[in-house]
């Protein structure tokens, strides 16, 4: 039985004290032993950013990959081989940015990962510019008088484009953040897992004290997660298109807001039906019909 330090490394991690990856790094921990993984049965594909940072801190099959790039190549190794859980960790400028198309197309798919976006609602890593979630009117050093464009809205994209688990998290709430990337990971299909992560060298408007006070669990309210209706007012329930402002009171659900079971894409493969690819040797493939389709 493998314990939360095996997933660990030498290295403790080089984050700035207090960020929020820590609990994110914790909770991911945590899942891996709750489902009673070990770190050779377990792959995580990372982006670049801070976020990206712990491919040198958790003991697991791991691929560091280019930024914007973490679902296309956990979506290939996924495909590879199905029976390996495949958990893709990115941040807010890598996968609601860059990464954007991949992540809408994955989610259309219905690729069978999961995918933890640390979302700290500014670039890390490069030392804070505005990110596709910075608050509409956030300063920071690439927009000094304000942000003009207003921010995406993971949860609200995440049901409307396809994906089968959404789930906001909170680093600093580790308990039910494991539970949701347990969950996420139990969950056959693609998960999407927001998990807000102050950072707190950069962004000092959402912090942890700010978080504390306006976030409530979703779990301990009357919410069906099999409701996409309500699934949708309750991502609407946190204006963050609104003009940045300290003082304003927002309510912002955490938890589970919306699942649905709908085929993976890996089942419609008939090439995946039999066994994963890994375990087919070159003779059991059969491109015939392919070859005849295409003639
Ligand atoms: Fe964390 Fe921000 Fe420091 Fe990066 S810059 S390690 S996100 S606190």
């Amino acid at each position: 039985m493998s314990t939360v330090k095996d997933f660990e490394t030498s290295q403790f991690p080089t984050w700035c004290p207090g960020c929020g990856d820590f609990g994110i790094w914790t909770a991911l921990k945590n899942a891996f032993v709750e489902q009673g993984l070990s770190p050779y049965q377990t792959c995580v594909v990372f982006g670049i950013g801070c976020s990206g940072n712990m491919a040198s801190f958790l003991t697991v099959y791991g691929f560091h990959g280019l930024q914007g790039r973490t679902i296309p190549v956990a979506t290939g190794i996924k495909l590879a081989n199905h029976t390996l859980p495949v958990v893709a960790i990115g941040g807010d400028g890598d996968g609601y940015g860059i990464g954007l198309g991949h992540l809408i197309y994955a989610m259309r798919r219905n690729v069978d990962i999961t995918y933890v976006v640390h979302n700290n609602q500014i670039y890390g890593l490069t030392k804070g510019q505005t990110s596709p979630t910075s608050e509409k009117g956030a300063t920071t050093k690439s927009t000094p008088f304000g942000a003009i464009e207003i921010p995406i809205d993971p949860i609200a994209l995440a049901i409307d484009v396809g994906a089968t688990y959404v789930a906001r998290g909170f680093s600093g709430n580790v308990k039910q953040l494991t539970e949701l990337i347990v969950g996420g990971m139990k969950h056959k299909g693609f998960a999407l897992i927001d998990a807000m992560q102050p950072c707190v060298t950069f962004n000092h408007l959402n912090t942890f004290h700010w978080f504390y006070e306006r976030i409530y669990e979703l779990g301990k309210e009357e919410h069906d997660p099999r409701d996409k209706a309500k699934a949708w007012a309750k991502a609407m329930e946190w204006p963050t298109q609104l003009t940045v402002d300290e003082n304003r009171i927002d309510r912002i659900p955490t938890g589970l807001f919306y699942q649905e079971e709908r085929p993976c894409y890996g089942d419609e493969l008939p090439q995946l039906a039999g066994a994963s690819l890994v375990e087919q040797s070159i003779e059991q493939i059969d491109i015939q019909p392919l070859m005849e389709k295409l003639a």
